[in-house]
């Protein structure tokens, strides 16, 4: 059987990798592979690890208070933990610049989905009309990766947004808030549903809710943002680790790939990497190359090899990232109530709002507030410090965060292209991208919508608070060279083959023609073991 040599470990990248294992092929990854630090005092929920650790300043804000986020209006209301910036650690080998553009790239183990918040979503139909496949087609992929990173969900009012497959275990246990939420869109949603097209119910999150193999079920331990001590949170190291397992399987680490050599008819002969260490030049022989660096860096490796051999400096045109709201609300029933910070962290509750054209309904997700970071929301009061903290203990239940997502599509003013040096010696990866007009009216008519619809459930959204973040904060890029029945330059075949060179697949969301509102990466390690699956 041919060898496969794979490019990263994300999410998309170790769900290919364990199905061609499956079906007997040999596969190298190659991965620069951050490391994941020691968990520290595993057992311990979040108010006993702050008892439990030698210096708890150090591991909430950081050696050098970095995950400190000063008073500023407009910043994020979520910082990264210390113990997570492994993740977005860059190697020097690598460089960028961009415009209109904030990008985010990790080259850990396991990628971005180390630090994501484990919404899984699987398209229906009307997102999929730009894909060769439907969602009929694709479902046999989103229950093979359900039953292996283990989620949950609910047959709730979500369905008008969230099709069903199998293997979804039964929802965790709300937290007290989620709850209030629910039971009061329960008695309002023939009203909410008519008036604003806004339903209501249960998020679907990438965590067990039963013991599953070697994998325990959450114990609400309210760890989440800082990492899942026992693997209830999934995370494509998780999977790396089942690879691992295989003798056909070589995991190559500190190697950061620069391009690859192709041949006079456009096959791939080899891959040349840097090592992360000494920057010593290797070169891998390749059958069969399977980019999946995740969206930018995929791109950028595509683009660097073209330009040594050709001297070309392409444009891939059509990148596409989900434009986020966050906008913090406060839920009238529950001030005063108590805060159990021992639960679970993220979203329990999503939220869909449907558009006159099905594609581009607009997908919410809400977090109540409980043992995440507060100062950011502490600061955001307009009072003094002292009369701040004593609001926000009598209002720390009641508060959340709401998360807005907007759909994007393929555009030829967004694009990823190479920044070349004068001397041709090194290159950077160059990102470009302008939002859609019109984009700001779309966003007040959905913050309209969610005002209203929040008062209805009794909560306050101050949208003067509500941050619009900037266009790459989201980190679901896609699009590049998008899958395409036209054997078009820079496109690829439904089993995202390149038409550019035969023997290289991509299975991150480089070849995604379309982007929904809802989260993308359940869909992309479904495509991913598509491939395998299909094309191989
Ligand atoms: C805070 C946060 C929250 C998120 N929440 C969600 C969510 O709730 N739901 C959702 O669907 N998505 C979410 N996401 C997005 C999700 O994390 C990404 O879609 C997903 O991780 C992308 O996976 P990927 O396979 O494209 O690879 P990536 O995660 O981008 O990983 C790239 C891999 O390739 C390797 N690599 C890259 N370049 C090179 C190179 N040149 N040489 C060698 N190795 C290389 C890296 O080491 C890494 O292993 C979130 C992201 C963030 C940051
Ligand atoms: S998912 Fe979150 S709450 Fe559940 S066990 Fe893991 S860290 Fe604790």
């Amino acid at each position: 059987m041919d060898q496969i040599l794979i490019v990263g470990s994300g999410a998309s990248a170790v769900h290919f990798a364990l199905t061609v294992l499956k079906k007997g092929y040999e596969v190298t990854m190659l991965d620069v592979g951050y490391e994941r630090p020691e968990v520290l005092c595993p057992e311990k929920n979040i108010d006993e690890l702050k008892e439990c650790l030698k210096d708890p300043v150090d591991y909430f804000l950081g050696e050098n208070f970095e995950s400190f986020i000063p008073p500023d209006y407009g910043a994020e209301y979520y910082g990264f933990p210390p113990n997570k910036n492994y993740v977005l650690h860059k190697p020097r080998q690598f460089d960028f610049s961009s415009s209109g553009f904030a990008p985010l790239f990790s080259f850990a183990q396991g990628g971005l989905a180390e630090v994501w918040t484990g919404g899984v979503y699987a398209l229906n139909d009307s997102e999929l009309d730009d894909f060769p496949f439907s969602f009929k087609e694709l479902l046999p992929y989103y229950n093979e990766v359900a039953e292996r990173i283990g989620m949950n969900g609910a047959k709730d009012d979500m369905l008008t947004f969230f099709p069903w497959h199998e293997n979804l275990m039964e929802p965790l246990n709300p937290d007290y808030h989620s709850s209030m939420l629910l039971s009061s869109y329960a008695r309002k949603k023939n009203y909410l549903n008519n008036k604003f097209g806004f339903y209501m119910g249960r998020s679907r999150v990438a965590t067990l809710s039963h013991d599953r193999n070697d994998r325990k079920a959450c114990t609400y331990s309210g760890r989440c943002l800082w990492g899942c001590p026992n693997g209830a949170f999934y995370t494509p190291s998780l999977t790396l680790q089942e690879c691992k397992k295989y003798s056909a399987f070589k995991y190559v680490s500190g190697m950061y790939v620069s391009y690859f050599k192709y041949n006079k008819q456009n096959h791939i002969t080899s891959v040349m990497a840097e090592s992360v260490q000494d920057s010593t030049l290797h070169e891998f022989p390749v059958n069969k190359l399977v980019l999946a660096a995740g969206t930018a860096s995929s791109s950028k490796i595509f683009l660097e090899s073209v330009f040594r051999k050709t001297g070309e400096v392409i444009k891939l045109t059509g990148l596409m990232d989900n434009r986020q709201i966050l906008v913090p609300f406060l839920n009238l029933k529950m001030i005063g109530k108590e805060c159990k910070r021992d639960s679970y962290q993220y979203h329990q509750v999503a939220f869909g709002i449907k558009t006159a054209d099905s594609r581009e309904h607009i997908h919410g997700q809400v977090t109540t507030l409980k043992s995440a970071l507060i100062h950011p929301i502490i600061q955001s009061f307009t009072l003094d410090l002292k009369t701040s903290i004593f609001a926000f203990g009598n209002l720390h239940s009641a508060l959340g965060v709401i998360n807005l997502n907007f759909h994007d599509v393929r555009r030829d003013e967004n694009y990823i292209s190479l920044n070349v040096d004068r001397d041709f010696s090194r290159t950077a990866l160059l990102i470009n991208y302008k939002p859609v007009d019109g984009e700001k009216a779309v966003m007040e008519g959905a913050m309209n919508v969610v005002k209203k619809a929040f008062l209805k459930l009794g909560c306050i959204v101050p949208v003067k608070m509500a941050h619009i973040r900037p266009m790459g904060a989201s980190v679901h890029y896609a699009g590049t060279i998008p899958m395409s029945e036209e054997k078009t330059a820079f496109t690829a075949s439904k089993y995202c083959q390149s038409h550019d060179f035969n023997n290289l697949y991509f299975v991150d969301g480089t070849t995604f023609p379309f982007l929904p509102a809802k989260q993308l990466t359940l869909t992309m390690m479904a495509n991913a073991v598509r491939v395998a699956e299909e094309a191989l």
